[in-house]
């Protein structure tokens, strides 16, 4: 089995397009929605995780491209600005996922990608705009 984690930006066009019935249904794939944001007749934005055989994945995900859905590895989405960064650890008790973590006892701020779904909550709660969004 192989596992993706992807974000999938819908145009207006295919806000109300039954993707994750399809993906389920032809693909034999199954989809968790992580998080959803749909503006009505906009656009729309979806962070899943894709479970599935390999080849089905594959043909899934080019499905999806071929009828205009811009598809994303999730680590692209949420970027920490080190720099920026003042270890103030006021996203480290918000973040769900440990993404965002202090270690002990030396009291570092570490930013794991690959546990990041792409929730947000770091980007308002940090003060210093070191967690930014990427579209
Ligand atoms: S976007 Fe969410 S999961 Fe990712 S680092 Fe920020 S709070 Fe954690
Ligand atoms: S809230 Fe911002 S400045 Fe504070 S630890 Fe998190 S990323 Fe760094």
């Amino acid at each position: 089995m192989a596992v993706k984690r992807l974000t999938l930006n819908f145009p207006p066009q295919l806000i109300d397009q039954p993707i994750t019935y399809r993906l389920a249904r032809d693909y034999d794939l199954v989809v968790n929605i992580l998080r959803a944001r749909v503006t009505p007749l906009e656009e729309g934005r979806l962070v899943v995780e894709i479970t599935g055989k390999k080849k089905n994945l594959d043909a899934g995900l080019n499905f999806l491209k071929e009828i205009g859905l811009e598809v994303k590895p999730l680590a692209q989405d949420i970027r920490w600005r080190k720099e920026r960064c003042i270890e103030c650890t006021a996203c480290t008790s918000i973040c769900p996922t440990g993404a965002l973590s202090l270690s002990r006892p030396e009291m570092h701020v570490a930013f794991l990608e690959e546990k990041c779904i792409a929730c947000e909550l770091c980007i308002a709660a940090c003060p210093y705009r070191a967690m930014e969004i990427v579209f």
